[in-house]
């Protein structure tokens, strides 16, 4: 296979083998971004001198002797909302086109630390809202499966990196689905830790209450060597769970026998599509045939998750998006008659039309009145959906879903239809509400395009998520197929 198309635990021992040095796989990798970029445009901005500067240090620092770390020297592709210190971050929105942050999120300074080799960054829905990320300020991301279609969002470029051979990994956050919903769009694995089990001090808020920051892989061992380098405690964000961090790639184990698996009646249902469902049947036959034990659960206040996901998401991100006002960060409208005028001028022109429709939602759900009715509900009915899982996990080790109720759609089809896109999180929404990790991995293809399942596990239990995927891809082959682009 292609060096670009190579997993990184694959291209980590091709350099401990010394078969390739990390400028090579650089290089090769800039190749790959030259040759098939324009008709992607996974990235915002792409860092060459950078990456081939910090390439060759790891090349000295390999050179110089001494162990060579899982991600050294590995092309890594971050979201546009994370922070890098000295590069350019903004969001995929005009408000920000010119941002240039003095510090780098903790995420970023630990893949550095770890040696990984920092690409570019990768285009997103402005602000991470959406689903296809086509809300993008600046231009849409093509799937590298179909390119007439949506590669999912909101961090799409990420999965559209990895999934083409742009970069060997990729961050990305999740606030309803981000990352796995891009993930089961562009075949691969995509996990959204637990909140709290990854700082995310330098990921620009949007909604703090869900908002996490996770790995965008091409397999599951990939997914576990990121893991090992993001997750833990952080000072700086106030939020990250203190504790002991695990050994993610200790999870890596080929066997399921006695697992429970649940799988909530709800999401098999209404609205998912005959052909993603087919393809999850079959995974979960595999599952069986590996010795998991699987049945039927409810968590019945699924319905909920949408309604209440929307006017919380909205209600935060309200007030997160409050700072850009043209001051402080970024772009400010010209012609401003005074210091009001100036404000409104610059959100109306730097803002795009999603991020609008949430300010406004959210200011209108917050605002004196309406709170209790809107706000405060929606927060209730978080708890109750918090302890269906509670109870659903009282029973089983892990519960399974359809990522996504459809695979990919094609450019323009929802985006006109807010609510339509809303509903392409219907499977993913309520995992960030409850706090929980949840993991899509390829399961099949319908018609072409990827499937992906989602594996939901207990806090802090990514483990258990870890070793049910890595058994399903040890025994199948959905996630060895690449795209032809
Ligand atoms: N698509 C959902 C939204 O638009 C989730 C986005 C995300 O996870 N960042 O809010």
């Amino acid at each position: 296979m292609e060096l670009y198309y190579l997993t990184a635990h694959e291209l980590h021992d091709l350099l401990v083998d010394r078969q390739i040095t990390a400028e090579e796989l650089c290089r090769a990798f800039f190749e790959r971004i030259d040759a098939v970029e324009d008709k992607l445009k996974a990235f915002v901005t792409i860092t060459r001198e950078n990456a081939l500067a910090r390439a060759k240090e790891i090349d000295r620092q390999i050179a110089a002797g001494g162990q060579i770390a899982p991600l050294a020297g590995i092309p890594v592709a971050v979201k546009d909302n994370l922070c890098t210190e000295g590069v350019r971050t903004t969001c995929s929105s005009k408000i920000l086109y010119n941002f240039i942050p003095p510090y780098s999120a903790t995420v970023i300074t630990r893949l550095n630390q770890a040696g990984a080799v920092i690409l570019g960054k990768t285009n997103l829905d402005e602000f991470a809202m959406g689903s296809s990320t086509e809300n993008s300020g600046f231009f849409p991301t093509h799937n590298p499966w179909d390119l007439e279609r949506v590669p999912g969002g909101s961090s799409g470029g990420s999965a559209v990196a990895v999934a083409a051979g742009e970069a060997a990994v990729a961050l990305g956050s999740d606030t309803g689905g981000s990352i796995r919903q891009p993930a089961a769009f562009c075949g691969i694995v995509g996990l959204k830790p637990t909140y709290g089990a990854v700082s995310r001090f330098g990921l620009m808020a949007f909604a703090s209450s869900l908002d996490q920051i996770g790995p965008l892989t091409r397999d599951v061992t990939d997914a576990a060597l990121v893991m090992n380098v993001i997750a833990g405690h952080d000072p700086l964000d106030s939020t990250s769970a203190p504790g002991p961090v695990p050994d993610y790639t200790a999870y890596l184990q080929n066997g399921i026998k006695g697992l429970k698996i649940g799988v909530p009646k709800e999401y098999m249902g209404e609205g998912i599509s005959p052909a993603v469902k087919q393809v999850v049947a079959e995974a979960l036959a595999a599952l069986a045939d590996l010795g998991a034990q699987i049945e039927e659960t409810s968590l019945p206040h699924s319905e909920y998750a949408l309604p209440a996901y929307y006017l919380i998401a909205p209600a935060e991100a309200s007030s997160n998006l409050a700072r850009y006002d043209g001051v402080r960060y970024g772009y400010r409208a010209e012609g401003g008659t005074d210091v009001v005028d100036m404000f409104m001028k610059t959100r109306s022109l730097g803002f795009g039309p999603e991020v609008k429709r949430r300010i406004m939602l959210g200011t209108y759900a917050l605002s004196a009145g309406y709170y209790d009715a809107y706000y405060l509900k929606a927060l209730k009915v978080r708890t109750l959906i918090k302890q269906d899982f509670d109870r659903a996990f009282a029973s089983y080790d892990v519960l399974l879903s359809p990522t996504t109720p459809s695979p990919a759609f094609r450019q323009g089809e929802k985006v006109a239809d807010p609510l339509q896109m809303y509903m392409s999180d219907i499977c993913t929404l309520a995992i960030n509400l409850a706090g929980l990790p949840g993991i899509s991995i390829p399961a099949g293809f319908a018609d072409g395009l990827p499937v992906g399942m989602q594996l939901i596990g207990k806090p802090f239990d990514e483990g258990t998520l870890l070793r049910v995927a890595y058994t399903f891809e040890q025994n199948t082959e959905h996630h060895k197929a690449r795209p032809k682009i």
